[in-house]
């Protein structure tokens, strides 16, 4: 908990298939897969999130840090 024993891990991106690797606690891993929000579960002790927005992300949507401005709507508008 609280980010304590931090392992790699290594989640896939849904759009580009990239595995991004990142450390994070399993239980507190555990914790989300449960229901607890990313934002929660990966805090520690003071209530800091540990991972950055990047990896947050990968948890919400399944998205990775070079493929979310792709997927946003502004930035959509350039493809049409
Ligand atoms: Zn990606």
């Amino acid at each position: 908990m609280f980010g304590e024993i931090l392992k790699p891990v290594a989640v896939q991106c849904v759009v580009c298939r990239t595995w991004i690797a990142m450390r994070l606690d399993e239980e507190d891993l555990a914790c989300h897969r449960a229901g607890v929000l990313v934002q929660v579960a990966f805090t520690d002790q003071a209530g800091v999130p540990y991972l950055n927005a990047g990896e947050r992300e990968l948890f919400i949507s399944g998205v990775c840090n070079e493929c979310w401005p792709l997927l946003c709507p502004a930035s959509q508008l350039e493809y049409d």
